[in-house]
């Protein structure tokens, strides 16, 4: 046992003066990733900052017509939220995807964008991991290797960024706002989670002693055409091994407009602009869709182990590409309630 202390924010400002005396630090919210990762060796926060009480749970629609996500609202709530679940049924359905039900009763939508990798040797204390300790080396890129990354890899790091939310908040353009000691920013989501490069210990682009307050969604919900559809080991309760998340606008059967994000096969939620730029102004149909997933998955690279992706990941992108077409959604949870 790693002795640690424990706080609790008062408020935001509370949050960040405390978190700025202590380096060492570290928030928690739900603590559903944060905990299991003290209990592996391989976070040792010296204090834990709870920010758990804090007034950011509400759900505020925008001016421009776009959603206002506090960053304690609970992945459950957020999922059976009805403005979620009329005008972003994507995002209910990435996170009903997710962990378990009790799980998403504790986990926060900003702690959600911060978990860590699965990678199995990150977890592993005793084995070389660069995210864990920088410089020992990468133990998955010769290892088992089964759930690591396709896309954007580095020679430091081949990990994943595990989420399903975050696949749908990519697609839809998300935007994430974040405040500390210097004041507020809004970091557009494709900037938010980082590549692996040669600094694979960084998974994001928030600053050590700054906090997520935020989620922003622009009007856009692609409610009418869109898809999530997650492959993994097991129907439930298990990671992705490809996740595709596809929105569509069509006029007729030509794409207006079309969004694709890929969770389970790199560091970060991977969306391709110049796939969805292929699939503008197409008539919907297997050849389009087929272009697109080449186009994505043109620089792929497997590991071994996780060579199987690619080909997983191209019949996954078709198929939930169709899906979307169709307005046939994967999820049945979400369209049960509607
Ligand atoms: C068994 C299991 C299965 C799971 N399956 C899935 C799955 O299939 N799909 C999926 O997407 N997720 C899955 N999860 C992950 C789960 O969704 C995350 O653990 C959860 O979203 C993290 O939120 P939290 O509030 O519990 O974060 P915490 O554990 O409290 O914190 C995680 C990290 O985020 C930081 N943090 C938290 N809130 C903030 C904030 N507001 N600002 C800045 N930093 C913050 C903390 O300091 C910490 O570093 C699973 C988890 C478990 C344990
Ligand atoms: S892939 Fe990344 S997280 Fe996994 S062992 Fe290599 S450096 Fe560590």
């Amino acid at each position: 046992m790693t002795p640690f202390q424990y706080s609790r924010a008062s408020d935001v400002a509370d949050a960040i003066s405390q978190i700025a005396a202590d380096p060492a630090a570290k928030f928690i919210a739900g603590g559903t990733n944060l905990i299991d990762l003290m209990k592996y060796d391989v976070e040792h926060p010296a204090r834990l900052i709870d920010i758990s009480r804090l007034p950011l749970k509400d759900v505020k629609e925008t001016p421009d017509g776009g959603l206002l996500i506090g960053a304690l609202v609970p992945n459950s709530d957020l999922a059976y939220h009805p403005l979620i679940q009329q005008r972003y049924p994507m995002l209910a359905s990435a996170i009903l995807a997710g962990a378990s039900q009790q799980l998403r009763n504790m986990a926060s939508t900003g702690g959600n964008l911060v978990q860590r990798t699965r990678c199995f040797y990150f977890y592993d204390a005793v084995t070389p991991c660069n995210k864990r300790a920088p410089g020992s080396g990468c133990s998955a890129i010769s290892g088992i290797n089964r759930i690591n990354a396709i896309l954007g890899t580095s020679e430091a790091c081949i990990a994943t960024h595990p989420s399903d939310m975050c696949v749908a908040l990519a697609a839809l353009e998300a935007k994430v706002h974040v405040a500390g000691p210097g004041g507020a920013r809004v970091i557009a989501f494709a900037d938010f989670h980082r590549l692996p490069g040669d600094t694979p210990e960084r998974d994001t682009n928030l600053e050590p002693r700054e906090i997520i307050t935020a989620i922003e969604l622009p009007p856009k919900g692609f409610h009418a055409n869109y898809s999530y559809l997650k492959i993994r080991d097991r129907l439930s309760y298990a990671f992705a091994l490809i996740s595709v998340a596809a929105a569509l606008e069509l006029e007729g059967d030509t794409i207006k407009e079309a969004r694709l994000a890929l969770g389970g096969v790199a560091h970060k939620p991977w969306r391709d602009s110049a796939a969805e730029a292929a699939l503008r102004g197409q008539r919907v149909g297997e050849s389009a869709f087929a272009k697109a997933a080449d186009l994505l998955l043109q620089g792929a690279r497997g590991y071994g182990h996780n060579s199987f992706k690619i080909g997983l990941a191209r019949r996954a992108i078709l198929r939930t590409l169709s899906q979307a077409a169709r307005g046939t959604p994967q999820s049945q949870s979400v369209k049960k309630i509607r």
